[in-house]
């Protein structure tokens, strides 16, 4: 497999492209950044808000997660002066930690909407999305992205004040990576739907069309009325989640205080139990995951050398998720109406063969911890 020589991004990664000099995308926007003016980005920033200012009784909405980022964001928007609406899509399987720091940012003197889509209606997404693409947080995904948008068209607001580009820090198209909006052409390309569309789910599974409607962002007429306009905030502020992380510990966002499985920090993801099996898949799919990407956002801002980066990433990434911020997985599966048996059936369905030793039979091979053993070194 082949790795960006300043990171440690495979080539696997969709959307991940690589300059001549075996650099990637992400690397490369990051690398820019050094050659923008911030100060300038942060007064059209100033100027940007200044206009959205007082045009409703709400002057944003803030998409809201309850993680770092987003504790961030509400920070700097009220620092600023804005009244936001804060908008929380609620996970798929909502963690004690998730609900603390969700309370915590109602603290900070914020309105706040948490929207929950009929988790009955959800489970059966989460079951659709594993079995179809390989992706448990499908319906969170894509929650996130379209709730806001319609709480900003009900409520005539605006502006929408999102977090960074996730094509910037984790690398995509480079004609795409300076976009600083996010629109439907966005949502739909980035936005993690991965060819199973919100319309074909309710031919193919006998869901009704109208519970499906969280899942589907305005339609274009509803937008233009209601004129909204969407940024990014990493667009105008220089983005460092670490840093991020601090400012919002600082502030009463907690975090796991260890480790969090699978990942190599204790700050992130912290809001759903089933972030551990999206995080997984990943790895069976394309041979990194959520380890690789924090390693690699150290790296490129020089906090960590390559060298090691390579040892976290070996110790912590692609193990299978026995349990995630210390629920179970058997809990958190029963929790969706799914046996382990099935469960361990569909992972082996969507390993990528030829990254993986194989047994006989021609099925994954596991170590005796129940983890894949990669045929790839990363190096
Ligand atoms: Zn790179």
């Amino acid at each position: 497999m082949k790795y960006c020589n300043n990171c440690l991004m495979p080539e696997t990664k969709p959307d991940l492209a690589f300059n001549k000099e075996g650099k990637c995308s992400a690397c490369i926007a990051f690398e820019q950044r050094d050659n923008i003016d911030w100060n300038s980005r942060e007064n059209d920033l100033k100027i940007l808000f200044k206009t959205f200012k007082k045009k409703s009784y709400w002057d944003c909405v803030v998409p809201v997660s309850g993680g770092k980022d987003s504790t961030y964001q509400v920070l700097k928007v009220l620092e600023y002066g804005l009244t936001p609406l804060c908008v929380t899509s609620t996970t798929c399987d909502l963690s004690d930690l998730g609900k603390k720091n969700i309370e915590n940012i109602k603290n900070f003197g914020v309105d706040y909407i948490e929207f929950t889509a009929n988790k009955k209606i959800r489970k059966k997404l989460n079951r659709i999305g594993l079995e179809e693409i390989g992706d448990i947080a499908w319906p969170e995904h894509v929650g996130i992205f379209t709730i806001p948008v319609i709480v900003a068209v009900r409520y005539n607001i605006p502006l929408i004040v999102w977090g960074e580009n996730s094509q910037n820090e984790y690398g995509g198209p480079l004609n795409k990576l300076n976009n600083n909006k996010l629109d439907r052409s966005w949502l739909e390309e980035f936005g993690g739907l991965l060819g199973l569309r919100v319309s074909d789910l309710s031919s193919s599974y006998g869901i009704e069309k109208k519970d499906l409607l969280p899942y589907e962002y305005p339609k274009e007429e509803e937008l233009l009325k209601s004129n909204i306009t969407g940024i990014f905030l990493g667009h105008y502020i220089k983005w460092d989640g670490a840093k991020n992380a601090v400012i919002a510990s600082s502030r009463g966002f907690s975090s796991y205080h260890k480790i969090v499985e699978g990942t190599a920090t204790e700050y992130e993801n912290l809001d759903n139990y089933q972030h551990g099996i999206h995080d997984y898949f990943k790895y069976i799919k394309f041979g990194f995951s959520r380890a690789t990407d924090q390693v690699c956002m150290a790296i490129r801002r020089k906090k960590i050398s390559r060298e090691e980066g390579i040892k976290i990433v070996k110790k912590y990434d692609g193990k299978y998720p026995k349990e995630y911020l210390g629920k179970k997985l058997e809990e958190i599966l029963n929790d969706i109406n799914l046996e382990k048996n099935k469960f361990d059936e569909i992972c082996d369905q969507f390993t990528n063969k030829k990254l993986f030793l194989l047994d006989n039979s021609n099925k994954p091979k596991k170590d005796n911890h129940g983890n894949l053993i990669p045929n790839f070194e990363i190096k």
